[in-house]
């Protein structure tokens, strides 16, 4: 009997599943799609040797029962083409939701093939030395039509939406085809080959090697699921509209490939076994650092996180010597946001936010937190469509010299417009823009704006000696940030004394060395810097004492405080005349009416800034303002 190919296959399959039946599987359903296939080609590859052995022993057997036989097998051919379409379709439409309608709407038509198949008749060829057997008429006409146009679907969407399927699975998926379509097409011209069974179980394994060897979603040092099993999954769990639970663990340092010191291994081991045996969680290794427990079952979650938390009060290693601080973040209800692709994204923002909302090393996740997130998208689009469309603008606030009576500089304060045309005042995108790095591309507008006013009106002729421009911490880390302020003064032919940069002091924590290096090219350049927002924070003395800058500006709730308050008179007279005995010149900000203006004056205050005289004015209105004020 010619069914030595089919049992070959058979036992490549049978090989297959060993491996495939223990290894750890995410639940995708790519992979419920592959383990369908797999299970219609082992059921076509025994239809097909069933109905061999009918066909050879055709004289001894009902006529009725070779003929079901035979046609049985012909439906499972079907459905090893409608396996193949579903498996595409799974990794195509899973992430918009179509999925299931597509399930059945295909499945229906397979059982139309099915009911054509049984119903049409079937004849059958067996030669004389019984190795060329093949069934052929309406019946096997109708399964190569069905079969032919699964076939055919498969590649029309596979070239239509070749774009949203990644290369590595249209190659898998078009070598699969290739294989039992070249197999199909050999057989039909050698009717004693009979080799589609076993192309059939050839093409099973090569999607297994290429893309379903579940190995592919672990993560190899800890045992978890990987970081793309993790958004593939979570994505999936959210097209099915399923809620679930999640919660992040940060080790630091633990899991990090260098980390190979005997503790840390040890350590490491005990904790990703004692996680991955947790029940009803997922385990998800999400990034170096960060482990991500997924509850299906959001009513458990809850338990479960509570005892996580009491077992990390007790200690780890084989010596129980470890003490790990449990840091991390707890989100009891993911219908909390609109769609999975957000997840990631909240993870980061609740980590790097999380002392706005707690002194705990662990958060749990609350509306108001998810909502604070999205202003914040929100906010970082809004500022990415300002720079590209020029709504980036910047207002002055003139600064009194209190010497020469007049206005001799002011401070280039960043404003943004929103589609409407509404302004947008700095603290409400200033932090964002910091987070993200665009207040690089910001700083820069600002930068080049405050050295077009100055070229282009000639500042000189009203009196203004130099424009005050604001850093953030941000920039002053940045290596280039000097390179790129020199080129654009160089551009505009701006004289750098014309320039005055504002630095605080938190720039100084961050990057020190970095933003010294920016200041002495700067300094070189014959850039000035000033010292803002004195009187905020620590208001170190010795800061002023190691920065080169040649200006202090005191904070308006440092001069609040000196009108307010006895004790803080003694604190700020202190510090202004330690200042003004190093030679530095102080700016007042932040004053508002003529009682503080005459105080401020008294104590010898170099400049005064504040909405006194102006608040910050658009480009046009404060050189209308300092031409009359300054006449
Ligand atoms: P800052 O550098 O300390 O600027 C002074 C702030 O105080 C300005 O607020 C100004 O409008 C406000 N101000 C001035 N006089 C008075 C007053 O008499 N009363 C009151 N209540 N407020 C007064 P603004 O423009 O909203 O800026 C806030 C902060 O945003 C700035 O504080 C600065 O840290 C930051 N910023 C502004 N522009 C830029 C920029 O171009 N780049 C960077 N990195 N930061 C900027
Ligand atoms: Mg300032
Ligand atoms: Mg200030």
């Amino acid at each position: 009997m010619n069914i030595q190919t089919q049992c070959c296959g058979i036992i490549v399959l049978f090989v297959l599943y060993l491996f495939y039946r223990r290894q750890e599987k995410v639940k995708l359903n790519t992979e419920k799609a592959y383990w369908r296939a797999f299970c219609i080609t082992v059921l076509s590859i025994c239809m097909d040797i069933l109905s061999i052995v009918a066909i050879v022993n055709m004289d001894r057997l009902p006529i009725h029962l070779v003929n079901w036989v035979c046609k049985t097998y012909l439906v499972s051919m079907i459905g090893v083409a409608l396996s193949s379409l579903l498996y595409i379709y799974a990794d195509l439409y899973s992430k918009n939701g179509q999925y299931q309608r597509f399930i059945k709407k295909y499945i229906v038509l397979a059982v139309c093939g099915a009911v054509f198949i049984y119903i049409l008749p079937i004849s059958i060829y067996r030669d004389i030395g019984k190795t060329a057997v093949y069934t052929y008429g309406p019946s096997a006409l109708a399964t190569y039509l069905f079969a032919l146009s699964f076939v055919a679907m498969n590649t029309y969407s596979m070239i239509k939406h070749r774009a949203m399927i990644n290369s590595r699975r249209r190659e898998a998926v078009f070598v699969w085809m290739s294989v039992w379509i070249s197999a199909a097409i050999v057989q039909f011209f050698n009717k004693d080959i009979l080799i589609i069974g076993y192309a059939f179980a050839i093409g099973i394994m090569i999607l297994y090697l290429k893309l379903e060897n579940p190995e592919q979603n672990l993560d190899r040092r800890t045992g978890m699921f990987n970081q793309n099993a993790f958004s593939e999954y979570t994505q999936q769990l959210f097209v099915e509209g399923k809620d679930f639970s999640v919660l992040c663990l940060y080790f630091e340092g633990l899991f990090h490939q260098s980390a190979k010191d005997d503790i840390n291994e040890d350590v490491r081991i005990q904790i990703s076994r004692y996680l991955l045996n947790i029940p009803g969680a997922r385990v998800f290794k999400n990034a170096e650092d960060e482990a991500v427990l997924l509850f299906e079952n959001s009513e458990d979650a809850g338990e479960v996180v509570e005892r996580i938390k009491i077992r990390f009060n007790d200690k780890w290693g084989r010596d129980g010597s470890v003490v790990l601080r449990l840091q991390g973040i707890y989100v009891p209800r993911l219908s909390i946001i609109s769609d999975s692709l957000d997840l990631p994204y909240l993870l980061r923002y609740v980590r790097e936010n999380r002392r706005k909302y707690t002194e705990n090393d662990f958060v749990t996740v609350e509306e108001a937190m998810v909502s604070d997130m999205y202003q914040e998208q929100v906010t970082e689009r809004l500022i990415l469509s300002a720079i590209e469309n020029g709504r980036i603008e910047v207002f002055y606030q003139p600064i009194y010299s209190v010497k020469e009576q007049r206005f001799t500089c002011a401070e280039a304060l960043v404003r943004m417009r929103d589609e409407e045309g509404n302004l947008i005042p700095p603290i409400q995108f200033i932090e964002v823009a910091e987070k993200n790095g665009l207040i690089i591309k910001v700083g820069e507008i600002v930068f080049e704006k405050v050295c077009r006013l100055i070229k282009e009106q000639d500042i000189c002729r009203y009196g203004m000696k130099y424009i005050e421009i604001n850093l953030s911490v941000i920039q002053c880390a940045y290596s280039k940030l000097a390179e790129n302020f020199i080129r654009i003064m160089q551009d505009y032919g701006v004289e750098p004394d014309c320039i005055n940069l504002e630095i605080t002091e938190s720039a100084s924590l961050s990057a020190k060395n970095i933003l010294l290096e920016n200041m002495r090219s700067l300094m070189d350049y014959g850039v000035k810097f000033s010292l803002d927002d004195f009187g905020t924070g620590q208001s170190n003395l010795n800061y002023i004492v190691d920065m080169p800058v040649s200006i202090v500006k005191f904070d308006r709730d440092m001069s609040s405080a000196y009108f307010e308050n006895g004790k803080a008179k003694y604190v700020m007279d202190a510090a202004m005349h330690m200042i003004q005995g190093m030679n530095l010149d102080i700016v007042s900000e932040g004053i508002e009416t003529k009682e503080q203006f005459e105080i401020m004056r008294k104590l010898g205050i170099s400049y005064i800034q504040g909405y006194y005289f102006s608040k910050p004015l658009p480009e046009e209105e404060f050189l209308r303002f300092v031409e009359r004020e300054n006449r």
